[in-house]
């Protein structure tokens, strides 16, 4: 920090006191700024490196560094006789990225992928242009990067499903090892090593609603729980963040930035993948293509492996790029075919209904303006405000239909203070104008909570297909949300447990009642009829942003298993998939640990196979 004293913009003198001390504040803030995300908490970039000297060959190479790709390239570089190389589209994160909960900002910029699903009219019609929104990071962390950090690890019926369909090492004992690991601190400071840094303490959010929360779902009979200790169960927890100490955690630094001065591990940034390459036969991946900094086309060769972990959009658009497709829509695209197989099929998400309530509650003062100046002032002079806590982690799982202890919907709270009208608009930039404006009106004069409903195990099953054969062209996302009858059933159902919630004592004490927003159509059925909701949730149902299974997973008997269950692409010997599009549907509860796991199991299977060739080389632990 240097001495000199910024010019005052006014004409008042200081003696030299007042002038050097707001000198020193604002030389702190700037530098506590510039430390947010700096240039030495990512990976070195070896773009330039790869212009100068060329592209070798590597052992490895993984495209993406997202949830999943940054634990691959994390445990396989850890072998030292290994070289891997990690290609990603995106850049290092911007500084909203680190502050927790303020992954809204980062959506509709160049670190997010903004795709839209093709026109559903039965769904997401508050939305702008009345089509879902399906963001997805593109930047160091992937998506990790830019989501709401909840950690779940899922439900152990999810994957004792998947063992049951036929994927042998899949079922809940077996991947649970791969959670622990996930989890465990391992490595020191001369040889780090990746995990993920959780945050499982700080209970951040309003206490007010916190507590009417707990309550208002235990006198319905929903356990209170401290944690889930096996999996998601039935009850209101607090569930773990990707955060620490006030930063987000995401894997891209977790994982793959602390252990990326290795020298066997080259990271390249803005390395957008276009197609990876197969020999004659089609049997195995020779390299991979990529457009640099959108100015230099480069290929990278590799010896043993291709790891696809580009996501469950892109993972799918790659492989069809190079030929690895359904074949009908292939050659209507004029792709040579290498592999006829049903990628971008299966394509599964959650889907998020928001439900508002307006809580008029006189102890909980109207937010100003000046209050963010004053969190943003905390946060980076002290690292202690609300900002360094993140959003509300508070999340209820039950059984709507109390008929077992599998839980059919998840909700998510949340609170909007009186008058922070501004960050309510960023939160929900991708609704229309017109719906944003009746909530923000209610919000000059209340609080507000939104309750987010999300049937756990959605029936209905969309697909990705490209749009055109050029890889600028993004993919067409037939989301197809509700087309199983029971989806809408089970959001029905959730829907009258919240009208229940609000008859309770906690909730009426609290003073918040369902918000009614005018809404021309569903004005013309009964308030609160079947009808009434089936209409509501056109308008507030949309994509619950946890796309799982466009590349499914899956025995060689399954018709819709595009990778077998060692995550190897079928009719490929050396070409695997590593990220949230292997699941076969998607877990109950949010997706990001589930990838994560995904992402330790498949560098497992990965140092398995090639154990033989390479054995006992690990960076010492
Ligand atoms: C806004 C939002 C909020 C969410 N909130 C939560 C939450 O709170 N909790 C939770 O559990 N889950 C949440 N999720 C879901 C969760 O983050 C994802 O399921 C998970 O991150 C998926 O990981 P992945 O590795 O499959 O893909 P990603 O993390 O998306 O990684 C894919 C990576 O590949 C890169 N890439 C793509 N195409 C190419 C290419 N052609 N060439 C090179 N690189 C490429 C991308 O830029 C990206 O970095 C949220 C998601 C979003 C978008």
């Amino acid at each position: 920090m240097t001495n000199t004293s910024i010019q005052l913009p006014c004409a008042a003198q200081s003696v030299g006191a007042v002038n050097s001390l707001v000198t020193t504040l604002v030389q702190t803030i700037f530098t506590a700024q510039c430390a947010l995300s700096a240039k030495s908490e990512w990976p070195p970039d070896y773009g330039d490196g790869a212009l100068k000297d060329g592209i070798g060959k590597y052992d490895f190479i993984v495209i993406g560094a997202g949830s999943a790709g940054s634990v691959v390239a994390s445990r396989l570089s850890e072998n030292t006789k290994w070289k891997v190389l990690v290609l990603e589209a995106g850049d290092d994160p911007p500084q909203e990225s680190e502050i927790p909960g303020w992954h809204p900002f980062l959506q509709r910029t160049r670190y997010s992928w903004d795709y839209y699903s093709e026109p559903q009219p039965h769904i997401c019609q508050a939305l702008k242009r009345r089509l879902c929104y399906n963001p997805r990071g593109k930047l160091i962390g992937g998506s990790g990067a830019i989501n709401g950090m909840i950690y779940v690890d899922g439900h152990r019926r999810d994957f004792d499903d998947w063992l049951a369909a036929g994927n042998t090492q899949w079922g809940w004992a077996d991947v649970k090892r791969f959670y622990e690991r996930a989890v465990r601190p391992v490595g020191n400071a001369t040889h780090p090593m990746g995990y993920v840094v959780l945050d499982a303490s700080k209970h951040a959010g309003s206490v007010l609603l916190n507590n009417a929360i707990f309550k208002a779902t235990a006198e319905l009979g929903v356990p209170s729980k401290s944690a889930f200790e096996d999996g998601i169960e039935v009850g209101t927890t607090f569930l773990p963040v990707t955060s620490s100490k006030g930063r987000r955690t995401a894997t891209g630094k977790t994982y793959l930035a602390k252990v990326s001065r290795r020298p066997n591990l080259h990271v390249i940034k803005n390395a957008h993948v276009h197609k990876i390459q197969f020999d004659s036969s089609g049997k195995r991946a020779t390299s991979v293509t990529f457009s640099l900094r959108e100015g230099y086309e480069l290929s990278a060769e590799g010896r043993k492996e291709v790891v696809l972990s580009a996501g469950t959009i892109d993972s799918p658009k790659l492989l069809m790029l190079s030929g690895v497709g359904p074949r009908k829509h292939l050659e209507k695209l004029d792709i040579p075919v290498v592999h006829d197989l049903p990628v971008g099929s299966n394509l599964c998400d959650h889907v998020a209904l928001r439900v508002h309530f307006k809580l008029e509650n006189t102890s909980l003062g109207a937010f100003e303006q000046r209050t963010r100046i004053d969190f943003i002032y905390q946060f980076l002079s002290r690292n202690n405000s609300r900002l360094a806590n993140g959003p509300t982690s508070i999340t209820s799982f039950i059984n709507t239909k109390g008929d077992s202890d599998l839980p059919d919907v998840q909700y998510h709270y949340t609170l909007h203070q009186q008058g922070d009208i501004e960050f309510f608009g960023v939160q929900f930039a991708r609704r229309h104008q017109k719906y944003t404006a009746r909530l923000s009106g209610q919000l000059r004069k209340s609080h507000l909570i939104t309750f987010l409903l999300m049937p756990t195990k959605p029936r209905s099953v969309g697909k990705i297909r490209l749009r055109s054969s050029d890889y600028l062209d993004h993919p067409r996302i037939f989301s197809n949300y509700l087309s199983d009858p029971e989806d809408m059933a089970t959001i029905l159902r959730g829907i009258r447990f919240i009208e229940r919630l609000e008859g309770t004592k906690a909730m009426r004490e609290l003073n918040a009642t369902l918000l009614r927003i005018p809404l021309e159509e569903c004005d013309d059925y009964e308030y609160r009829s079947e009808a009434y909701w089936r209409c509501y949730v056109k308008y507030f149902g949309e994509g619950g942003y946890h796309q799982t299974g466009t590349v499914k997973m899956g025995p060689s008997s399954d018709r819709g298993a595009c990778v077998d269950p060692r995550l190897r692409l079928y009719g490929v010997e050396n070409l695997r998939v590593a990220d949230a599009s292997i699941m076969p549907d998607v877990p109950r509860g949010n997706t990001n640990a589930p990838t994560i796991m995904i992402g330790e199991r498949g560098a497992e299977f990965i140092k398995q196979d090639w154990k033989e060739d390479d054995q006992g080389a690990n960076e010492p632990k």
